[in-house]
């Protein structure tokens, strides 16, 4: 064991993480199911995401069997839903291949959707006390600044050299604790932004902060403009306190979800809002301007809703388009930005006035209210959409 590996351990025993909920017990699921939560996303955030899926679907085989509805619902919120969908997969086919288990050898278990190297790693370390190196991006950080490492760990030749770093640091005993400690000192001590190197225990040895160097490494990913795209939410509400969805397709954006009607302007929301139910157009109202940011590409969706509408029997022919109740949809997998446009659920009693005309809707054919119907600037690109407004 070297020094980097016997002062982390030593630090772990003192200061570690030893009550995640995924340690007790540390069965190589609860270990899957974690370690891809924990993909782009802060234990914070996926403490009570992890405890809900596994209480409903505690192995392997529950998982496999779950409809993806089901895995996408207890999924929604936590984003990035390609690992959801992956998670589910790899069950599908554990309880094909594997007799329903994880594999314990690296590279079937790396062959499964959803896991790569580094994820394989950990779930065999963690789970099995096999001697893997791990790379997430905290470890990414700790060894970039431990050894100096310049450049961003996204370029190949970077990512080569860091995990040339893990592996030799990995020890061959306590391998679980070892990957542990490594993740937590990412996490708690080698932050991102204001590094606490005074807690550190490789802080004698750490080249950047010798060097005085830790703003700048690990380098950020390169700047580039992110594409900007526009979209309009159709939100249409009747008078059973219901809401129309629609599924999206299983390649693309939110692949499996449901989501709302979308169009590509106001004119064919309001096309598209009058063949999915009898309503009258005078009373839309546009919503505050969602914006949401994909790895790829920037979206500002522009909600425009009716109240009080009348559900159109073609639309009980559709299995990918439906009415859902309130109750209904906290069961549903929904993108976030979509269960908070749908959460400005009306009450009741209002809903079942709101067919009426909205005072304010003479403005239909005037400017809008741009300040109340804009989170962003993106509406200054849009113009103004001439609808009523209502602030959330
Ligand atoms: S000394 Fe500072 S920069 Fe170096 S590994 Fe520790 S916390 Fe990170």
């Amino acid at each position: 064991m070297d020094d980097f590996a016997r002062h982390l351990l030593h630090w772990y025993d003192l200061h570690g993480r030893h009550d995640l909920p995924w340690q007790h017990p540390r069965a190589p699921y609860r270990v899957w199911v974690s370690e891809v939560m924990l993909q782009q996303t802060q234990v914070a955030t996926v403490l009570p995401y992890f405890e809900r899926f596994v209480d409903a679907l505690p192995d392997v085989r529950a998982l496999a069997a779950a409809s993806e509805d089901r895995v996408l619902a207890l999924w929604s919120g936590l984003g990035y839903y390609r690992r959801a969908r992956y998670l589910h997969a790899a069950a599908q086919r554990c309880v094909v291949r594997h007799d329903g288990e994880l594999p314990r050898d690296f590279e079937s278990l790396a062959a499964l959707p959803g896991i790569g190297r580094s994820t394989a790693g950990a779930i065999l370390a963690l789970a099995h006390e096999q001697r893997h190196a791990i790379l997430d991006g905290n470890v990414k950080r700790v060894l970039s600044r431990y050894h100096g490492v310049a450049g961003w760990p996204g370029e190949r030749t970077v990512e080569n050299a860091l995990w040339a770093h893990a592996e030799t640091h990995t020890p061959e005993a306590r391998i679980a604790d070892y990957t542990q400690a490594i993740m937590d000192l990412g996490a708690t001590v080698c932050t991102r932004a204001n590094p606490r190197c005074d807690a550190c225990p490789q802080a004698q040895v750490c080249a950047a902060h010798r060097a005085g160097t830790t703003a700048v490494i690990p380098a950020a990913r390169p700047a580039r403009a992110l594409p900007e795209k526009y979209t309009f939410f159709v939100v249409l509400r009747d008078e059973h306190d219901r809401v129309l969805l629609q599924r999206r397709p299983p390649q693309g954006v939110w692949p499996g979800l449901w989501s709302l009607p979308e169009a590509a302007d106001e004119h064919a929301a309001q096309e598209l809002a009058s063949r999915l139910a009898a309503l009258d157009p005078d009373t839309a109202v546009a919503l505050p301007v969602i914006l949401h940011v994909f790895t790829h590409f920037k979206l500002h969706a522009s909600p425009i809703e009716w109240r009080g509408v009348r559900a159109r029997s073609a639309v009980a022919d559709d299995p990918a388009t439906r009415w859902y109740s309130r109750a209904e949809i906290a069961d549903l997998g929904i993108p976030a930005p979509v269960r908070k446009v749908l959460m400005r659920w009306p009450e009741a009693s209002s809903a079942k006035n709101s067919s009426a005309k909205p005072k304010a809707s003479i403005a239909r054919h005037g400017r809008a209210n741009s300040a109340n119907a804009s989170t962003n600037t993106s509406d200054a690109k849009r113009g103004n959409s001439g609808l009523t407004t209502r602030p959330c």
